[in-house]
């Protein structure tokens, strides 16, 4: 075994090769671009060097770089993780022939696979089950029409170079195909700098159904079954799992054999998937093969209990499969989430910004239940345009299907990501569908039920909106019995009255105003949460702020929620629920509407922003006096009664004291 290992890669899969390496007792090195100079990968390893600037053209994909970088730090080995240059022959042909162990196939499987059209010609040879299509050289639009005629439209038009869902075209009919042929060219050129296209029968709500395959240097090869992938957009897995729902043994043991045949027809070695599409009937057809550790391999580590990380080391350094097909163990279910930065109501667009805070859960919360959390990136880290936007992978295992399903629902419902929009909602309402509960997903399933699962946001409820108010109010510590002299209302009011108090809050949600106000009534806290005239009231019990978290009684009901703070903005997340409340202004008025007269005082230290009245000004309850900035905050001041201003003792721009007079107020009798 060699004794170094560099990781031409980065995030979640640089971070979880990293651990199996070090667990081996490798050294490890990692590279890293000039974004990633604080990133979590390069924390994990014992030497990292500088490759070069975010781009990844210029960095991850920069393989003279790499395999410098390699030269320079000793290293024996490189891991090229997935994506960037993992299934780049000329790269491991390049890393080879630096004299380092590339951990990897052979390049000339990563060849013959890197084509699908070819890959396609060398399984049919194999006698791998093929999707009726064309996959020659001729790719005169003439001859790719008279083969969409003959397979039969719908058809679909593959990049033959293609990978990530690019240069894919569903075609319905004749007519529009010129059009799509001529698209799918330019991205594919664009993309992989190579415009052929194969043509394919498309299938009708297919599934995808993929087997992983590990082969070693004496020419074993066994499969560590199958996954069910079918959970897409945009051609794009979100959710992976291990075994498949509903699939016999007899189709276990037949894909497994193609999977075999396949990865043996082109001397495969090492970790590998084949891709295969399901049709209605259960009869599968060759897709492609990835020639290297897929995004979701632990579903099938965690239902085998083996280390692919640690099987593609070992296979690497010469090793050989000490088990075979017989002794490979499938024990529970596993269900993979991908965590992104994206948008679902947005058509899943990529998201970026910081991550502000991220709370990934650490144990499964349901019985005989266990959780994995592969996560690259840390709290505070960027999602930026230059890399994929995946978060994290989270995957739970269980004894079965539902177990599994159950506790990565709760796994997603405890996750707290604030700073970027992600897929969370969207996954948690996919797991918990009647559909996926079922084992009857396809691949369109996402497409044709969108609406369902990727809903506009649903506004706050009153509860929500009152729990958020009383973490404003509390900020950190318990709320004090009502009547109490450290009172909210003694302890933060402009003035002090000898009657009940009251406190009111400013939050939007989704465009609406609402208005909360908190009273001390009778020795009681009542909340009154209300928007356009339509309130709803709450006789608050004790409440218990501790950090993010909030335990109030709200109705003698007992409730709990966390809420992020960031900048104007209050993030709730509550029972699987996530809503943005952004809180506008804290104003102190009173309750009563006996006659007051008074100082009306600065409630903290803050600068005078607006000033709305000057002396002699008749106000109404409730009327804006002036506008006070603290914290970052604005504290609207407003008339205690009605009455009138009898002296203004700031002006605008003025720094204030806590304390600090600033309006002489008379209020009316009555
Ligand atoms: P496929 O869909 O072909 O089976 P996978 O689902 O295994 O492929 O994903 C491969 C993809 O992983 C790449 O195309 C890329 O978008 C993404 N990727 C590349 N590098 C990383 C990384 N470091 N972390 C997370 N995802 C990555
Ligand atoms: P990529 O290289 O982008 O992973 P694939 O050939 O693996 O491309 O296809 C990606 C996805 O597109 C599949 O998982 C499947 O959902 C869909 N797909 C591919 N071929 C067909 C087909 N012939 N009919 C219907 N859907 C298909
Ligand atoms: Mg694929």
């Amino acid at each position: 075994m060699f004794s170094s290992l560099l990781i031409a890669n980065r995030g979640e899969i640089a971070c979880r090769i990293a651990r199996t390496a070090k667990a081996m007792g490798l050294r490890v090195v990692a590279v890293y671009s000039e974004a990633d100079r604080d990133a979590a990968h390069v924390a994990i390893a014992d030497t990292a060097h500088l490759i070069g600037p975010a781009q990844a053209s210029q960095s991850y994909l920069n393989g003279d770089a790499i395999i410098a970088a390699a030269q320079a730090a000793g290293a024996e080995a490189i891991h090229p993780g997935y994506g960037f240059l993992a299934e780049n022959a000329d790269f491991a042909e390049a890393v080879l022939a630096a004299g380092l162990v590339w951990v990897g196939p052979p390049p000339s499987a990563i060849r013959a696979m890197g084509s699908k059209a070819e890959a396609k010609a060398l399984m049919a040879a194999a006698g791998v089950p093929l999707v009726p299509g064309y996959h020659e050289a001729d790719q005169d639009s003439a001859r790719l029409g008279a083969a969409a005629d003959e397979i039969g439209y719908p058809v679909l038009l593959k990049a033959s170079a293609g990978g990530g869902g690019k240069g894919m075209r569903v075609v319905e009919t004749a007519e529009a195909l010129e059009e799509a042929i001529k698209s799918a060219q330019r991205e594919a050129r664009a993309g992989f700098g190579d415009d052929r296209l194969l043509v394919e029968k498309y299938l009708i709500q297919p599934r995808h159904i993929e087997m992983q395959v590990l082969a070693d240097n004496a020419g074993h090869i066994v499969h560590l079954w199958e996954r069910d992938c079918s959970p897409q957009r945009r051609h794009q897995k979100v959710i992976e799992e291990a075994p498949a729902p509903d699939f016999s043994a007899e189709q276990r043991a037949a894909m497994g054999a193609a999977a075999i045949a396949a990865a043996r027809a082109v001397d495969y070695r090492g970790a590998g998937t084949v891709e295969f599409i399901v049709d209605h009937q259960g009869a599968f057809y060759f897709m492609e093969m990835n020639t290297r550790l897929q995004v979701e391999h632990p579903v099938t580590e965690m239902i085998c209990g083996l280390d692919l990380v640690a099987w593609q080391l070992k296979i690497a350094a010469g090793g050989d499969l000490d088990f075979d097909q017989a002794a490979v163990p499938l024990s529970g279910h596993a269900i993979e989430a991908r965590l992104y930065a994206e948008d679902p109501v947005r058509r899943f667009l990529p998201q970026t910004g910081q991550l502000h805070h991220l709370d990934l859960p650490r144990e499964s919360r349901l019985a005989a239940t266990t959780l994995r959390v592969d996560a690259g990136v840390r709290r505070g880290d960027a999602v930026t345009i230059y890399y994929d936007p995946m978060i994290a992978k989270i995957i739970a295992h269980g004894p079965d299907r539902d177990h599994a399903r159950r506790a990565l629902v709760a796994a997603l419902d405890d996750t707290e990501v604030v700073g970027v929009t992600t897929n969370r909602a969207f996954l948690a309402r996919l797991l918990s569908a009647p559909a996926f509960a079922a084992g009857a997903v396809d691949t369109g399933f996402i497409e044709r039920h969108l609406d369902d699962l990727a809903p506009p946001p649903a506004p706050a409820t009153a509860e929500e909106l009152a729990l958020t108010t009383l973490w404003l109010w509390q900020g950190g510590g318990p709320l004090p019995p009502p009547g109490d002299p450290y009172s909210p209302w003694a302890d933060n009011a402009g003035w002090r009255l000898n009657m009940a108090g009251r406190l009111a809050f400013t939050l939007v949600n989704g465009g609406t105003e609402w208005r909360a106000d908190l009273t001390d009534l009778d020795g009681a806290w009542r909340l009154s949460v209300d928007a356009d005239g339509a309130a709803t009231d709450f006789a608050v019990g004790p409440v218990d702020v501790d950090g993010a978290t909030i335990t109030a009684v709200l109705d003698g009901r007992r409730m709990s929620a966390r809420v992020i703070g960031a900048g104007e903005s209050c993030y709730l997340f509550h029972a699987g629920r996530e809503v943005r409340i952004e809180h506008r202004d804290r104003t102190v008025v009173t309750a009563g509407d006996a006659a007051v007269e008074g100082h009306l005082t600065a409630p903290m230290p803050g600068r005078i922003i607006d000033i709305a009245v000057v002396a002699g000004t008749a106000v109404r309850r409730g009327d804006k006096l002036l506008v006070l900035e603290a914290m970052k905050m604005e504290h609207t001041i407003r008339a205690p009664a009605a009455g009138t201003v009898a002296a203004l003792h700031v002006t605008v721009g003025e720094q204030v004291a806590e304390g600090l007079d600033l309006i002489t107020f008379d209020a009316e009798e009555g």
